[in-house]
């Protein structure tokens, strides 16, 4: 029950046998970290950076940006508490105000995310200065959204160059979303060039099963929890481990207590969401073994609908 798991919310979560489990954060705001400490989480998976791009009426400083990030790193408990951030990810359903966009009949399937990045290319030197100038402050990671083709992050990652050469000696882990299926589909690809993947599940669902994540009458049918997308964290899983880097979840699928069990099931070792659900889902991982979560992520692969998979029980055996 909740009150118990939240008594012991500042256990890791870590499988009987011993499989453990890094349990963190999504958020929009540096103020947050605190907070989502308090619910049990370990760090921050997912910092939406682009709230702190709509908090102001322009484009923030150099300072501002630096500042944000500075609290964000310093709020940690521990100096190996990751902070993920997300580079400014506009456009499609999120406009900025003093960003001129393109007109476009899909924005959905247009210019956002790193492909807004490759059009303003340098706001994004600017975000990347502001992180190195921040990342002496503790674990900071960065990764960048929507990419489809591995042109799309060569073309990111030479601009990534261009100022870690600014900053020499250090270093930033760089990771991705996976959250387009193409990005899933050639997980192999991409796998050689990052260090690690973040699977978006609200966007990779929506692309996948060709349903609008906000859409008022379809987006009850936009479960993440669909065969589907499970097939393709299992393509990005297996594509990651062959090249020896990590993979979590950030989407809302890992606060769902049966997904994150299956998650675990197929090797997602990171699992990120808003810290309300984190007490739960670190209760969750802790009450089975991993053996258990392998055979019920492969009933859930085999499974032909999302109905069928949430008929499971937890071992994989149809209720
Ligand atoms: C996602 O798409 O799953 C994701 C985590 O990013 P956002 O919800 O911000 O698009
Ligand atoms: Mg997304």
């Amino acid at each position: 029950d909740y009150e118990r798991a939240y008594e012991d919310r500042f256990l890791p979560a870590t499988t009987v046998d011993g499989v453990n489990i890094e349990v963190v954060a999504n958020i929009s705001s540096s103020s947050q970290v605190e907070d989502t400490l308090e619910f049990g989480s370990e760090g921050v998976g997912l910092f939406r950076s682009e709230f702190l791009y709509m908090a102001h009426p322009q484009e923030p400083t150099h300072e501002q940006q630096v500042a944000e990030y500075k609290a964000a790193l310093d709020a940690m408990a521990t100096e190996n508490q990751p902070l993920i951030v997300r580079t400014l990810d506009v456009g499609g359903d999120k406009p900025l105000p003093y960003l001129a966009m393109p007109q476009e009949d899909n924005p959905f399937l247009g210019v956002r995310g790193a492909r807004l990045s490759l059009l303003y290319p340098d706001m994004l030197k600017r975000q990347l200065r502001a992180l190195f100038e921040a990342a002496d402050r503790g674990l900071l990671r960065v990764m960048f959204p929507m990419l489809s083709d591995i042109t799309e992050w060569r073309a990111i990652k030479e601009i990534y160059n261009e100022v870690a050469d600014e900053f020499p000696g250090i270093q930033l882990e760089l990771g991705m979303m996976i959250e387009v299926p193409s990005a899933a589909l050639m997980a192999d690809v991409f796998a050689k060039e990052l260090d690690f993947f973040s699977v978006g599940t609200n966007d990779l669902t929506q692309y996948t099963l060709a349903v609008d994540r906000g859409h008022p009458v379809l987006s009850k049918q936009a479960d993440s929890l669909h065969p589907a997308i499970l097939r393709l964290v299992k393509t990005t899983v297996d594509a990651a481990k062959r090249n020896d880097i990590w993979v979590g979840v950030c989407g809302e699928l890992a606060a769902d207590p049966l997904a994150a069990v299956i998650l675990l099931g197929l090797g997602v070792r990171e699992l990120s969401m808003s810290q309300t659900a984190i007490p739960q889902i670190k209760a969750q991982i802790r009450s089975i073994d991993s053996s258990e979560a392998k055979a019920l992520a492969t009933a859930a692969l085999e499974a032909e609908s999302t109905e069928a998979i949430r008929a499971l029980d937890r071992t994989g055996v149809t209720a």
